[in-house]
């Protein structure tokens, strides 16, 4: 399966937790960006074969319907998609309005993730978001009338003077709004960022949740949209049955993927490459006919199993060490042997009735960066 992810690097204000590629609006650079994005897509050849579309930022929906439009029939004009192609953009709530929605979802866009962060007024301004949470609860509404079928939201937890209960509020409101999808993400505070430097101030009257809180938040998550039919299919994405994102299960599966625009990823044969995120740069390297591509990295035998670990595992359905061990011609139980037993020792993982599925435990899935240091 190949999917085809495409940068759009602008925002209307910088949120103070954010560390993404991505700087402020200027109309005129955007249309430029989006005539120099379609030079790079010239790179990848025509007879390549999508089933999914991904257009990430920064914020996509900043950009001007027009823009927006042309270049999303440019994409579908240049290659093929399979007819289940998932196709998502990413949305501000603070910058749509339906005819800009009508307009996406006419030109072919089928799932839109709205990023959403929280209900609670206080904790957006906080965040620096440009919405409040009543246009959030009316973006999800005119997404739903501008006919897209497949409606995810991103909320955020552990922001600093969040207690358990707003959260719980925010995500009893995310339910009733009815998306198919929910996405859950802790907040981590970047170095270098706003909100990073805020803390770190003398004086500061504020401190992010301890790791006990963020824990309680979490696996009221867990409890609670489970209880309301979403399935957690990975660490921090619930989805109604039927519902779970394409493209990212791709990522998790090792599944090949070209990326393009500022700073993107693409992962081709086993080679993993990155472009670069200057933006000067990336505009003149394409504009002189130069590659933007940063950096290339091989991928070896010994990195793709420790991929297949670290990625496979974010899903709930783990990785099944059989097939894993059948595709690559080893057995993978015996490599990792020593690292498998201290985890399940630790009640990380835990090895499924079935004798080959390996998976987080709950206690696992809370504490997920400690399994995968251990792969990586
Ligand atoms: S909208 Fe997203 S990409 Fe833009 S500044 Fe905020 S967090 Fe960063």
């Amino acid at each position: 399966m190949h999917s085809l992810y495409i940068h759009i690097p602008f925002c209307f204000r910088r949120c103070i937790y954010c560390d993404f590629v991505s700087r402020l609006y200027s109309g005129k650079q955007a249309e430029h960006y989006v005539q120099i994005l379609k030079k790079e897509l010239r790179d990848i050849s025509s007879g390549t074969f999508f089933s999914t579309l991904f257009i990430g930022g920064g914020t996509p929906t900043a950009l001007s319907g027009g823009v927006l439009t042309n270049l999303i029939m440019h994409v579908f004009d240049s290659f093929q998609f399979s007819t289940d192609y998932e196709a998502t953009i990413e949305a501000n709530p603070g910058t749509v309005d339906r005819a800009k929605l009508t307009a996406i979802r006419s030109g072919g866009i089928n799932r839109i993730s709205l990023g959403v962060q929280s209900f609670n007024d206080e904790e957006l301004t906080f965040l620096g978001r440009i919405h409040t949470a009543k246009e959030a609860e009316e973006a999800v509404e005119l997404a739903k009338a501008a006919g897209f079928r497949n409606v995810s939201i991103d909320l955020i937890y552990g922001i600093p003077g969040q207690s358990l209960s707003s959260w719980k509020s925010s995500l009893a409101r995310a339910v009733e709004l009815e998306p198919h999808h929910i996405s859950t993400y802790e907040l981590t505070v970047e170095k270098g960022t706003a909100l990073d430097t805020m803390l770190q101030s003398a004086g500061c009257p504020i401190s992010s949740p301890d790791e006990d809180r963020t824990i309680e938040m979490y696996e009221y998550t867990i409890d609670y949209l489970t209880s309301r039919g979403y399935v957690h299919y990975e660490i921090s994405n619930f989805a109604r049955p039927g519902y779970l994102c394409k493209h990212n299960m791709n990522y998790w599966e090792r599944g090949e993927y070209y990326g393009i625009g500022l700073g993107a990823h693409s992962f081709i044969g086993k080679t993993r490459f990155s472009n670069t995120d200057n933006f000067e740069t990336y505009l003149h390297n394409l504009s002189t006919s130069r590659s933007p591509v940063r950096e290339k990295e091989k991928i070896t035998d010994k990195k793709t199993l420790a991929e297949v670990f670290f990625l496979g595992l974010r899903k709930t359905g783990g990785i099944d060490l059989k097939a894993i061990s059948k595709l690559y011609g080893l057995d993978i139980e015996k490599h990792f042997h020593k690292k498998i037993k201290e985890l399940r020792e630790a009640k990380l993982i835990y090895i499924d009735p079935s004798g080959s599925v390996l998976r987080l435990t709950r206690k696992g899935l809370a504490l997920s960066n400690e399994v995968f240091i251990k792969f990586i």
